[in-house]
């Protein structure tokens, strides 16, 4: 099946009312809020969209999202990856009566007449999902410039170790 684009906009009340699934792609680069804690705008968001109605007669959208995408190590400062994958649930309302009357914990778009704008909301929820902080795996930092006489980080761990070892001696006293 060959893949496509997500559509930027839709006619939610329609689709909702016709229980309608949308699914496509958007490249990174097309959520420059989510880009700006990234190492690069490489890499693209796959989105799956369930428009329907609900047992309260409610417009709603279940939604799923995937990515790989390159965060930034807080120790080495170098690119590592992060995969996202998530779900998430919304309410599509008119008026600000209808949000109220949802049950607690549903996240609702308030709509007026213009269409729906698809992005914003694969966007908040692709930065909720990304760590504020990221490291990679103990060990796997990628050292400054040519390695010739052992990795730095190593001996970080290694001067550590005695105040543990202190520690530890110091408690069973
Ligand atoms: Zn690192």
């Amino acid at each position: 099946m060959q893949r496509q684009l997500l559509p930027r906009q839709v006619d939610a009340r329609k689709l909702t009312s016709t229980d309608v699934r949308v699914s496509g792609f958007q490249p990174v680069s097309e959520f420059p809020r989510f880009v700006a804690g990234l190492h690069d705008a490489e890499g693209e968001v796959d989105v799956e969209m369930h428009f329907f109605r609900d047992e309260s007669w409610v417009h709603r959208i279940s939604a799923s999202l995937s990515t790989e995408v390159s965060v930034i190590c807080q120790r080495c400062l170098k690119a590592m990856p992060l995969g996202i994958n998530s779900n998430f649930e919304l309410a599509v309302v008119w008026t600000e009566e209808q949000a109220k009357a949802l049950p607690r914990g549903l996240d609702s778009v308030i709509l007026g007449e213009e269409p729906l704008d698809l992005l914003p909301l694969v966007e908040d929820e692709l930065i909720i999902e990304t760590p504020y902080t990221n490291y990679h795996p103990v060990g796997e930092c990628q050292p400054e410039g040519p390695v010739e006489y052992g990795e730095p980080e190593v001996g970080e761990v290694e001067r550590e170790n005695p105040f543990a070892a202190l520690r530890d001696l110091k408690s069973s006293d």
